[in-house]
C-alpha cells in the first residue's frame, strides 16, 4: 500500500481550495492500492487559508529545532502540523506503508523542494522529513510519475 498526498488525486485541500490533481500520478498507481492524506487539513488548518512557508530552514531543521512553519502573517504553526504529522506517519507505520507519493515543493509534502519565505529551496517539507526519519521511503509526485509504471508497489 502507498501513501499519497490528497490533493495529488483530486482533493481540494490546497490553501487556495484547489487540487493539484495529476493525471500521470493517477495512471501510475493504477491497479495498486493507496491512502490519500493531507497533513495541513490533518492539522486543522482551514481550507482555504493562507499560504504557509518556512523560516529558518526547511524539514529537516525544524525536526532539530532550528526552524519553524509560519503563516504568510508570521502566525507560528509548527506544532500543529508537527503533531498532526507524526499521528499520520504512525498510522502509516501502523498499516505497513513503506513508501509515500508526495507533492513537490510544499511546506509538509516536499520532497526535494520547498517554500523558504517566498522562494523555493531544496529541502523537505515537514511531513516528508518525518516520514523519512521514520524509514518511509518519500517520492516527489514528478519523480513517481517516471518511475511509477516501473517499481513494484510495496
Ligand atoms: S501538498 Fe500535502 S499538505 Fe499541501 S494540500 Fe497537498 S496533501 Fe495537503
Amino acid at each position: 500500500m502507498l501513501l499519497v498526498s490528497a490533493c495529488l488525486v483530486g482533493f481540494r485541500c490546497r490553501y487556495n481550495r484547489s487540487s493539484k490533481e495529476n493525471r500521470g500520478v493517477l495512471d501510475a498507481l493504477d491497479g495498486k492500492t493507496w491512502i490519500a492524506v493531507c497533513p495541513e487539513q490533518r492539522a486543522g488548518l482551514p481550507t482555504p487559508r493562507d499560504p504557509i512557508m518556512f523560516a529558518g530552514g526547511t524539514g529537516q531543521d525544524v525536526l532539530k529545532g532550528r526552524a519553524k512553519i509560519v503563516c504568510k502573517d508570521g502566525a507560528d504553526v509548527t506544532a500543529p502540523l508537527w503533531k498532526a504529522s507524526l499521528a499520520l506517519c504512525r498510522q502509516a507505520k501502523g498499516l505497513g506503508i513503506v513508501r509515500a507519493v508526495l507533492k513537490e515543493k510544499s511546506p509538509s509534502c516536499g520532497v526535494c523542494r520547498t517554500y523558504l519565505g517566498d522562494r523555493v529551496v531544496k529541502g523537505m517539507g515537514l511531513f516528508a522529513a518525518l516520514l523519512a526519519e521514520e524509514g518511509i521511503e518519500v517520492v516527489g509526485d514528478e519523480t513517481f510519475v517516471m518511475i511509477g509504471h516501473e517499481k513494484d508497489d510495496v
